[in-house]
């Protein structure tokens, strides 16, 4: 099957060392190879493994495994390369009319949100998709009438928070015709790049963060950014189909196990509710594995993050897995666990 056809893509995305990692007499335990093939702690390094000191401890669990997925990103990737290759590539069949989703996963601080979100300047897939896709339909204004809504929120605490628009929780309505809806999620029309830009800032800003033994600024929370876009046909004297279609840009919560931050109190709730979620998530993933196009139960009511995305994950939808992983030995078993999850979801 073509890149383009698999419902589900899976990428990894390695980003570059960070002073502390270059400091701190740590070594690299990633190589890519090319643009498809990554061998993680490989037995035999070549010239491109240096920093730090290399160590020759015990054999680890992992050590030497070769990973193939759709695409690899080095540490040199730009965020133009990450998109061109991973939303670029399903926005036809979204205008099409499928539903898409894109998930950053992996643990706190390997890049998930620098990939959707990015920095002042360097701007991540959620801004260049609605950049495109603005562009695209510009393109087609005489052919077609467009109209494109944008939303952003937050599942924190298997509770929904509308970060455009912050107000109490709000709850999952499932409409026979529109499908899954959250009860009054504001939506808007960013006029310019400019104003776009700002939104996701501040939608960014209205994060829940909360400091934690692992990392003080590890997000415990999942970002769903969604692209709502209504189309249809200008042809005078006929009434023309209406066609609707959502992207979801989603920013997950760290994947690290949440016993190995020594948790406790408010935070243990909260991991276990976030672990509901990403766990969720997991399983639905799993039972589409599993299912293999086979007509089977996929438990998508078993958090609100995957009762938010029922619509779009799994059927016709268009789904792109971007696995984030730090490339230093300090961050060895959670980046053996995002690869051997990603592998997995290889085969969906
Ligand atoms: P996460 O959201 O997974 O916790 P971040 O996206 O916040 O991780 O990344 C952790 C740090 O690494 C941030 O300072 C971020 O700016 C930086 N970073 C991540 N990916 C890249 C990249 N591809 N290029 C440059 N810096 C990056
Ligand atoms: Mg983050």
């Amino acid at each position: 099957m073509a890149v383009e056809d698999s419902m589900v893509q899976v990428m990894v995305r390695v980003r570059p060392p960070t002073p502390r990692e270059l400091e701190s007499q740590r070594w690299p335990v990633v190589q890519v190879v090319d643009e498809r093939v990554l061998v993680f702690d490989p037995e035999e390094p070549d010239g491109s493994l240096k920093w730090g000191v290399t160590h020759d401890g015990p054999k680890k669990k992992g050590k030497g495994l070769t990973f193939v997925f759709d695409r690899v990103f080095g540490e040199k990737a730009t965020q133009q390369d990450v998109f061109q290759h991973t939303t670029s590539r399903i926005l036809d069949s979204f205008l099409q009319g499928y539903n898409c989703s894109v998930f950053a996963y992996g643990a706190t601080g390997a890049g998930k949100t620098h990939t959707m979100l990015g920095k002042e300047g360097d701007p991540g897939i959620m801004y260049l998709t609605t950049m495109e896709l603005y562009k695209r339909f510009e393109a087609f204004q005489e052919e077609k009438q467009f109209e494109v809504l944008i939303s952003y929120l937050e599942v924190y605490n298997e509770q929904i928070h509308d970060l455009l628009e912050p107000k109490g929780p709000l709850i999952i309505r499932e409409d026979p015709d529109k499908g899954v809806m959250v009860q009054g999620l504001s939506f808007h029309q960013p006029a310019s790049a400019e104003q776009l830009l700002k939104m996701l800032t501040r939608g960014n800003h209205n994060r829940t963060q909360h400091p934690t033994d692992a990392n003080a600024t590890s997000s415990r929370s999942h970002a769903i950014f969604q692209i709502f876009v209504k189309q249809q046909d200008r042809v005078p004297g006929l009434t023309q189909a209406l066609q609707v279609a959502k992207m979801s840009l989603i920013d997950l919560a760290g994947s690290e196990r949440a016993s190995s931050t020594h948790a406790k109190g408010e935070r243990l709730r909260e991991g276990a509710n976030i672990n509901r979620s990403l766990l969720a998530l997991i399983n639905v993933l799993n039972a589409l594995v599993d299912a293999k196009g086979r007509k089977s139960h996929v438990p998508y009511r078993d958090s609100k993050l995957t009762r938010l995305l029922k619509d779009s994950i799994g059927g016709n939808c268009r789904t792109v897995m971007i696995a984030a992983i730090s490339p230093s030995s300090l961050s060895y078993e959670d980046t053996y666990n995002t690869l051997k999850y990603a592998d997995r979801a290889k085969e969906i």
